[in-house]
């Protein structure tokens, strides 16, 4: 019985020699005619201080007995018929951070960045636009437009001396990121609740930021919203969505809008793409809040 050993010994090794190990492949939810893929950028650790209206003690339990979340953060990218999307760009490479994985997330999806033909921010923080540009200040996606709310534009570039302090000084980083793109003619600016493409809208969203943006896909009744940082603790505020966090500019509108635009997704059994979620989901009414429900295929 040594000789049939041996050959399957051989045979085995021969296999494992012919074919190199496949590289890691992300699996795309499929929606419609769409394919939507969660590119995670990197992560971030929020503290639980960070919420409001809510006691310690509850944002604690809710927390799993922490004092602070770790936090995805996440691109999307969206494959349309004839149109490839990218939803914010992530923090790029931060050094000391957990960061700078969009393009080997990009590339686990099958696609290269001069693939991009369009990318959509929701809002101008570090963590969704840092990734726009190489380190050496050049596109990281060369052959894309990248299409930013006016309104936000506006709030971050009309009067910087009107910004929280702690935002001010963040415009000339923006400058930096937007500049390659506005050099090759490749930056554009749309209004609130414009209609960007056929099944493709931007839906007013403001309140974490002046012009913070939800951009709203529908593909043959099915929709997916990728909603930026509507939501940045799902553990608490699916739960109670009238929890906010200290950083949102305007802190009531944020709670509103989050509160309609959950009350809309879950009437519709939309899917939300967030920033800072750990996963796609659908959500269900669930006593004075919702439940979210994981959408993401079993790899
Ligand atoms: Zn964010």
């Amino acid at each position: 019985m040594r000789l049939p050993s041996l050959l399957a010994c051989l045979l085995v090794q021969g296999a494992v020699m012919a074919q190199p190990p496949a590289p890691s492949r992300l699996a795309p939810v499929r929606l419609g005619r769409m394919e939507v893929w969660a590119l995670q950028d990197g992560r971030i650790s929020l503290e639980a201080s960070l919420l409001k209206d809510i006691a310690p003690a509850d944002a604690r339990r809710m927390l799993g007995g922490k004092d602070a979340a770790s936090t995805p953060v996440n691109a999307f990218l969206v494959r349309m018929p004839g149109k490839t999307i990218l939803v914010d760009a992530g923090m790029g490479s931060v050094p000391g951070e957990d960061s700078g994985h969009l393009e080997a997330q990009l590339a686990a999806a099958g696609v290269a960045p001069s693939e991009v033909d369009l990318i959509l921010i929701t809002h101008f923080h570090f963590d969704h636009v840092g990734g726009l540009v190489k380190p050496d200040g050049t596109r990281a996606f060369p052959k894309a437009t990248l299409l930013v709310p006016r309104s936000e534009h506006r709030f971050w570039f009309q009067d910087p001396s009107r910004l929280p302090e702690r935002l001010r000084g963040r415009t000339a980083i923006l400058q930096a990121k937007f500049s390659p793109y506005e050099t090759a003619g490749a930056f554009k600016t749309f209004e609130d609740g414009e209609e960007l493409a056929p099944g493709l809208r931007a839906v007013v969203a403001h309140g974490h930021t002046g012009g913070h943006t939800v951009y709203a896909f529908a593909s043959e009744g099915r929709e997916l919203w990728c909603v930026g940082d509507l939501i940045h603790f799902g553990a608490v505020q699916f739960e109670r969505p009238e929890v906010g966090v200290s950083f949102d500019v305007e802190g009531g509108a944020a709670v509103q809008i989050r509160r309609e635009l959950f009350r809309r997704a879950a009437q519709s059994k939309t899917v939300l793409a967030g920033a800072h979620l750990p996963a796609l989901v659908r959500i269900d009414a669930k006593g004075a809040g919702y439940a979210a429900v994981d959408v993401t295929p079993t790899r």
